[in-house]
C-alpha cells in the first residue's frame, strides 16, 4: 500500500476508534440508568401513593372519631321541609369550623357526607363559595354501600381537578350507613412531593453518568492517541522509514497495547535488518552502504568533519572456496565480517559491498587514523587461524583507502578506492594502498609520533615539508590521539621491541 493511500485511510478513520468505543461504553450506561431511574421513579411514585392513602384514611379516621367524641349519639336528618343533620345533640349542618381546622393541620381537604350528599366540605370553587350539596358519583356510594370499609381513588371532583381521595364510612349504632367522611389531597401536590422525592436520585444518576462517560472518554483518548501513535509509525515504516522511535509512553504502558507497541519495535528491528543487512555476515548490504555513504557526506559537508572510504577485498578467496569448500568460505567471511564490525565499532561503518569485498566508512576521521586503524585490521587478519573442522585457514587482505571529500561525487571516491585496491592486488596484494606507487608510511608509527610531539614540553619544528602538509596539521587535533593514548588501539602499546620491528619492517 502507498504512503499516500496509508494516509488518506488514516485520515478517513481517524476518530471512528474513539466513537465506537464510546457509543459502546457510553449508551449501554446511559439505558441501564433510564431502566434504573424509571424503576426508581415508578416504585416511590406507588410508595409515596400508599402512603398518601394511609395518611389520608388515618385524618378521616382521626375525623370520624372526634365527632364522635365531641358529640355522642347517631347522625340524623332532622326536620321536614328544611331538614339539618344532627350527631347527636349537635346540629352539624353550617358548622365548618372543625373541618377547616382540620384542613389547616393535614393540608387536605375534608368532605362530611350524608349518604352521597355533601354537608360539610372544606372544598370551595374559585369564588370561595363551598361545593354543599353536591354529590359523589354514584359507583362509589355503590361500593360503599356493599362494602362499608374505607374506599380509595384517584378520581376528579367537582373543580375538574385531579384528587387522590379517600371515604371512610360514617356507621349509626344500629349498622346502617349514614354517609362518609371524604379526605383529598390535588395529584398535583403529590407529585411535587414525588418530584422532592426523585430529584436527587435524578441529580446522583446524572452526576454517576457524566462521571464515567468523562472517565470512559479519558481512557479512549489515551487508547486512540496509543493506536494512532502505532499507526502513524506503521504508515512511516511502510514509507521506508525504519529509525522510528516508538514513543516511551506506549512501551512504558504495560497493558496489551504496550506490549503490541514493543512488538512493533521488534518487527521494525527484523524488517530493518532484512532490509539493511547481508543474512550471511549481518553486516551491512550495499544498498544500505550507499545510504550510509551519502548521510556521512552530506553530514561531512555541513560540518567540515573528515571521512575515509576503504574498500576491503580478500586476497585468493576462491582458493579458501576451491580448497576448503563453499561452506568454509562462508565460515571465512563470517571471520572478516566479524573482524570488521569490531574494527568499526565506534568508527563508521562496515558494508558488504559484494562476494568478498567489503566497504569501510570512516566517520569523522582523517586519513592517517582510518591508515592506521586498516594497518592494524590487515595485521589481524595475517595472523588469524581460522579454523574449519581441523583444517586451518590463513587469509590476507587488501584495501584501497581515499579521504572523503564532499567535491567528489561518491561513486568517484569509490572507485578511487578500488583503483588503489587494484594497485594493491597487482603489487602484492596482502597491504594496504593509500598512495599508489609510493612506499607507504607506518601510519601508526605516524600517530605515535605525533603523540609524542603533542606530549613534549619543547617547541616542536616541523620540517617545510611537514607544515605544508594540512593533512598534518590537521591531524594534530584529530582524536586519534585520544585512541592512542587510551591505548585502545595501538597494538604495540607498551611492547617497544614490536613497534621496532614494525619500524624496521
Ligand atoms: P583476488 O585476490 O584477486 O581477489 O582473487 P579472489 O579469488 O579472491 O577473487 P575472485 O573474484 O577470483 O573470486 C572471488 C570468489 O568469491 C568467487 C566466488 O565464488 C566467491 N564468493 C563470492 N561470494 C561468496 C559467498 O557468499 N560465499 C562463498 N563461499 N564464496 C563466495
Ligand atoms: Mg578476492
Ligand atoms: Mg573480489
Amino acid at each position: 500500500m502507498s504512503v499516500e493511500k496509508a494516509l488518506i485511510e488514516k485520515k478517513e478513520n481517524t476518530g471512528k476508534l474513539q466513537k465506537a468505543v464510546l457509543i459502546r461504553t457510553i449508551l449501554p450506561e446511559l439505558l441501564m440508568c433510564v431502566v434504573i431511574l424509571i424503576t426508581i421513579i415508578l416504585r416511590t411514585r406507588s410508595s409515596l401513593e400508599e402512603e398518601v392513602y394511609r395518611s389520608l384514611e388515618a385524618v378521616a379516621n382521626s375525623v370520624v372519631n372526634a365527632y364522635n367524641v365531641m358529640y355522642p349519639g347517631d347522625y340524623e336528618l332532622v326536620g321536614d321541609k328544611v331538614v339539618s343533620l344532627y350527631k347527636g345533640d349537635k346540629e352539624l349542618t353550617g358548622d365548618h369550623d372543625y373541618l377547616d381546622k382540620v384542613r389547616v393541620g393535614s393540608g387536605m381537604d375534608l368532605t362530611l357526607f350524608y349518604k352521597d350528599a355533601r354537608i360539610l366540605t372544606t372544598l370551595k370553587d374559585s369564588e370561595g363559595v363551598r361545593y354543599i350539596g353536591s354529590g359523589v358519583h354514584t359507583t362509589i356510594m355503590d361500593a360503599m354501600e356493599k362494602q362499608k370499609s374505607p374506599l380509595h381513588y384517584k378520581t376528579e371532583i367537582e373543580s375538574g381537578k385531579l384528587y387522590y381521595v379517600c371515604y371512610v364510612p360514617l356507621i349509626n349504632s344500629d349498622g346502617s350507613l349514614v354517609g362518609m367522611v371524604g379526605t383529598a389531597i390535588t395529584a398535583r401536590e403529590v407529585r411535587r412531593e414525588e418530584d422532592v422525592a426523585v430529584a436527587p436520585i435524578l441529580l446522583i444518576a446524572a452526576a454517576g453518568l457524566i462521571a464515567a462517560s468523562l472517565i470512559s472518554r479519558s481512557y479512549t483518548t489515551s487508547v486512540v492517541a496509543a493506536v494512532e501513535s502505532m499507526h502513524s509509525f506503521l504508515t512511516r515504516m511502510v514509507a521506508g522509514k525504519l529509525n522510528n522511535e516508538m514513543p516511551q509512553e506506549i512501551l512504558k504502558r504495560g497493558d496489551e497495547i504496550g506490549a503490541m507497541g514493543a512488538s512493533i519495535v521488534r518487527m521494525q528491528n527484523a524488517v530493518r535488518i532484512l532490509v539493511e543487512c547481508d543474512p550471511l555476515t549481518t553486516l551491512y548490504n550495499r544498498r544500505c552502504g550507499d545510504a550510509k555513504m551519502k548521510a556521512i557526506q552530506k553530514k561531512a559537508a555541513e560540518s567540515g568533519e573528515p571521512f575515509c572510504i576503504a574498500i576491503a577485498d580478500i586476497d585468493f578467496f576462491k582458493k579458501v572456496n576451491d580448497t576448503y569448500g563453499h561452506d568454509a568460505g562462508d565460515l571465512v567471511l563470517k571471520h572478516v565480517a566479524a573482524e570488521l564490525k569490531d574494527l568499526m565499532a565506534g568508527r563508521g561503518h562496515a558494508v558488504r559491498w559484494g562476494g568478498e569485498e567489503f566497504l569501510l566508512i570512516f566517520e569523522d576521521m582523517r586519513l592517517v587514523s582510518a591508515a592506521a586503524s586498516i594497518e592494524t585490521l590487515i595485521d589481524k587478519i595475517r595472523a588469524a587461524h581460522i579454523a574449519y573442522g581441523v583444517k586451518d585457514i590463513r587469509i590476507t587482505m587488501t584495501i584501497g583507502l581515499v579521504e572523503g571529500s564532499a567535491d567528489k561525487t561518491l561513486e568517484d571516491m569509490v572507485k578511487e578506492a578500488d583503483d588503489k585496491l587494484y594497485y594493491g592486488k597487482e603489487n602484492g596484494r596482502n597491504q594496504l594502498v593509500v598512495h599508489p606507487g609510493e612506499p607507504e608510511p607506518c601510519y601508526r608509527l605516524l600517530l605515535v609520533e605525533e603523540m609524542d610531539m603533542m606530549r613534549s614540553d619543547t617547541v616542536v619544528t616541523f620540517s617545510e615539508d611537514m607544515l605544508e602538509s594540512e593533512k598534518l596539521m590537521k591531524l594534530l587535533s584529530d582524536n586519534a590521539y585520544k585512541e592512542i593514548e587510551s591505548g585502545e588501539e595501538h597494538p604495540e602499546d607498551g611492547n617497544d621491541d614490536a613497534g621496532e620491528e614494525e619500524n624496521d619492517e
